[in-house]
């Protein structure tokens, strides 16, 4: 727990995914000082603030670089990086298709509330066509992104997709992404309450079900990924939509990272002169 309280709205799914969050870790026995949160900016990227743990906080639609820098130089952490869905699919669109087909290990949390709610309200890359905003009054005229199948297509190795009101479920995805190695991706649906008047909690409880509970479902099977990833309107699933075990994470495949990473290795010892001269550097 931080001592920090949040200032998002009262009723705001981001609450939900906090609590998964903290759940997961828990359940993994991770501890605060084994996980770096890595965000951009936008109301679910404040979530760094709030738990107590390493936390980065970048500019607009950078987590994602700044993340698997970390995990570069530190491959011992968990890094988990917190976009929005603007942030991460749009001003950071570029990184997360770079950030899948690297394939460094981390988890890819996306608070997806289908707007910009920081901001106050504009349309986002996952609002539906037609969806009315302070910027498109007459309606979005794009179609949306569907970043599932995004991931899929370029190769993505775990693909899940959560609710922020079902936060026991999420919690169970958020560890399973947790314990993938490679690039995990869990896009949350996450109610915006108001800004977003559409994809309300009331929409996702008539809608979501659970893939898991779907006995012919196959997560191993791209296939029927692919199908489950364009369903969206009376059934939208949740749960682990794709798993792909045994693809090398990248870091696996840099032989000077095989003793570690440079955060992980000791510092030489420095000679007098060197001593002087860093200090003077630094001051
Ligand atoms: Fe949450 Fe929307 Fe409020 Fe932002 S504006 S804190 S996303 S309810
Ligand atoms: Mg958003």
């Amino acid at each position: 727990k931080s001592e920090n309280k949040p200032t998002w709205c009262p009723g705001c799914g981001d609450f939900g995914i906090l609590n998964a969050v903290k759940q997961a870790l828990a359940d993994l026995e991770i501890w605060p000082h084994e996980v770096l949160f890595v965000s951009g900016i936008g109301c679910g990227s404040k979530l760094p603030d709030y738990i107590n743990a390493n936390g980065f906080t970048t500019v607009h639609g950078r987590a994602l670089p700044v993340a698997q820098g970390a995990k570069l130089a530190h491959p011992g952490l968990h890094v988990v990086a917190v976009t929005g869905d603007g942030d991460g699919y749009g001003i950071g669109g570029n990184h997360f298709l770079h950030a899948i087909r690297r394939n460094i290990d981390i988890t890819h949390i996306v608070e997806d509330n289908l707007v910009y709610g920081l901001t106050k309200g504009q349309y986002s890359p996952t609002s539906a066509k037609g969806f009315v905003s302070s910027t498109t009054p007459e309606g979005a005229i794009e179609r949306a992104v569907n970043p599932l199948a995004l991931a899929l297509a370029n190769g993505a190795t775990f693909v899940a997709r959560g609710f922020s009101g079902d936060p026991k479920h999420l919690a169970s995805l958020f560890a399973q992404a947790l314990k993938h190695p490679g690039y995990a991706l869990v896009d949350v649906l996450q109610p915006c309450v108001i800004y977003n008047r559409l994809n309300t909690y009331d929409f996702y409880e008539q809608r979501v079900y659970r893939l898991e509970e779907d006995a012919n479902y196959d997560p191993h099977d791209p296939e029927q990924a692919w199908q489950r990833a364009h369903e969206w309107g009376e059934r939208i699933p949740i749960g682990v939509l794709y798993q792909e075990s045994g693809v090398p994470t990248y870091e696996e495949q840099v032989p000077a990272l095989a003793q570690g990473g440079p955060a992980q290795r000791p510092m030489p010892p420095l000679t007098e002169a060197e001593r002087e001269a860093l200090l003077a550097e630094l001051v």
